[in-house]
């Protein structure tokens, strides 16, 4: 089976295009896993950066609780008010000034009974307060309250080795501080409680369902969240809790960006491989092809011309070469073709007087005869005997008979006209096909070369050769065969001439039907 190179270089395309294609199909797969891991990844190291912002709250929290916890003047008041039962009026004032500019939401101070020394409105987180401090003497819990989620700092006070109560500072977690603590990640802070949203950054959830799928995501107005849950200090089962959040359609929509130029980039290479492709089908097979389509010309016998180009590869180089072949072939098939018409012209042509042979007679008869007759004119034979050539030869020599022969020649193609046939057809015999349109035209032809020859002496070495000729004349018959014809015209004709020498020489006479040959001109003899 023939693997043309077109056939190749298109299997080679086709292969190297898929061969790209996969390439970037695979790298495409790949940076999209990479792009999803390296997302998963930010997401946790995000959440790990809030979750130490928001230790660093709670710790910042505790340490003002501690602060004022240690303050030995808050303790004696404190003492006072919870022990001894004085007014709360300077342990208020006493906080007021000395820890006012703490930046907390609250503060409060309880006893041990439960009795509230500061803060006596904020008696729900006063509850929230002794319920821990049964556990620790210290810590951070959240809880929800009346205006939000709150971060609650606490610290059990004792004064000489005796327990006096709890001091507690509280921090909002408002829409501000969501917003603060938001702008060092890229993804969104929801507050959850009991499956919906209480506030978040992404302002348009708040109220919205929450419910976490194990996978990691959750699915907040129709869209997908992948989410971690930031850890909170106290304990988590009840309390509101903090999810930070990246959404799925922002993660994709980086992909869709990337996996926009991953196209681009195979687009640009699967069109720089077709043109490549194409350029060496079109530089490397076209001319292989024009080539090939040539040979094929060339072996049915054809030279086809091809025109040769600015050679700029080999290939091109061949082509002109191979059209320089063919110019070559084509000159010498000319010199072929003309050597060949010359041999032919020599074949059918006398070399002494170059009139038509004998053999070019029977050629050009049949052709000559069907013309005429179709036509409805006459075809006469006019049969010529130069005189006494004998004679001539004797006196004048070989050559001067050979001048003889030529003049005559001259005279006959002088005299004839352009589509009539002169033969020389023996030693001094010439016969003349002539086609007239009546049946004197012949005869006439021959009286006036007879008379032409006779006046146009031949010369040799500036002797004049003087000669006469004897003509007959006959007409072809068109019922007969072409052979037959030819025959009996000569036959006719020669009779005439017979009769022309007989009688004198120098004169023509027609052949008739009823065979009485009559000589045609004044100098016929009788
Ligand atoms: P007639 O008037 O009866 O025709 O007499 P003639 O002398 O012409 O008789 P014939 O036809 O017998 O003579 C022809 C002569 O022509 C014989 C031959 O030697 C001569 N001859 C034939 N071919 C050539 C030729 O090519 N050159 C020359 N110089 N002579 C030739
Ligand atoms: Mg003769
Ligand atoms: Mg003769």
């Amino acid at each position: 089976m023939v693997r043309t190179y077109r056939f190749r270089l298109s299997a080679y395309t086709i292969a190297l295009l898929m061969f790209l294609m996969l390439t970037l199909g695979y790298t495409y797969e790949y940076s999209r896993g990479v792009i999803l891991e390296e997302a998963e990844n930010n997401i946790t190291s995000t959440a790990q950066v809030l979750n130490s912002n928001l230790e660093l709250e709670e710790n910042e929290l505790l340490h003002y609780a501690e602060i004022v916890r240690d303050d030995l003047r808050i303790k004696e008041y404190m003492f006072m008010t919870a022990k001894v039962g004085t007014d709360n009026e300077a342990l208020v004032a006493l906080l007021d000034r000395q820890f006012g500019w703490l930046p907390v939401e609250r503060q409060i101070v309880i006893a041990n009974n439960g009795r509230v020394l500061v803060g006596k409105e904020h008696t729900d987180l006063a509850e929230h307060v002794r319920q821990h401090q049964a556990n620790a003497k210290a810590g951070v819990f959240y809880f929800q309250g009346r205006k939000g989620l709150e971060m609650v700092a606490w610290a059990g006070v004792e004064y000489e080795g005796i327990s006096l109560g709890a001091i507690a500072l509280t921090h909002l977690l408002n829409g501000a501080w969501l917003e603060q603590l938001r702008q060092t990640s890229g993804g969104y802070i929801f507050i959850e409680d009991n499956g919906a949203i209480q506030l978040s950054t992404l302002a348009s959830s708040i109220g919205s369902e929450f419910v976490p799928k194990p996978n990691g995501r959750v699915i907040v107005a129709d869209e997908t969240y992948r989410i971690r849950r930031l850890m909170l200090s106290g304990p988590q089962k009840h309390a509101p809790r903090i999810w930070f959040g990246a959404s799925e359609k922002e993660l994709l929509m980086k992909l869709e960006r990337h996996s926009r130029l991953v196209l681009l980039f195979t687009i640009a290479g699967c069109l720089a491989i077709l043109w490549v492709g194409l350029a060496i089908i079109r530089n490397f097979n076209k001319p292989l092809t024009q080539l090939m389509h040539m040979t094929r010309k060339v072996a049915s016998g054809e030279l086809p011309r091809m025109k040769k180009s600015v050679p700029r590869n080999e290939i091109d180089m061949l082509y002109n070469q191979f059209a320089e072949m063919l110019q070559a072939l084509r000159e010498k098939q000319q010199e072929i073709e003309i050597a060949h018409k010359e041999l032919e012209q020599t074949a059918i042509t006398d070399s002494l007087t170059r009139l038509y042979n004998r053999r070019h007679l029977q050629e050009v008869f049949p052709r000559v005869l069907s013309q005429a007759h179709r036509e409805s004119l006459h075809l006469a034979g006019i049969l010529l005997d130069i005189d006494h050539f004998k004679q001539i030869n004797d006196q004048f020599g070989h050559l001067g008979g050979d001048q003889c022969l030529i003049q005559f020649s001259r005279i006959l193609r002088d005299t004839c006209r352009a589509n009539d046939y002169i033969f020389r057809i023996g030693g001094e015999e010439f016969l003349i096909l002539s086609i007239h349109d009546n049946q004197q035209g012949g005869q006439q032809l021959a009286e006036k070369i007879r008379d032409i020859i006779e006046t146009h002496p031949a010369s040799l070495n500036d002797t004049v050769i003087p000669m006469t000729t004897s003509a007959g004349v006959s007409h072809a018959d068109f019922s007969l065969s072409a052979h037959e014809a030819l025959s009996h015209l000569l036959m006719h004709a020669d009779k005439a001439l017979y009769a022309a020498k007989i009688s004198g020489r120098n004169q023509v006479v027609a052949h008739t039907e009823d065979k009485s040959l009559s000589p045609f001109t004044a100098n016929a003899v009788s």
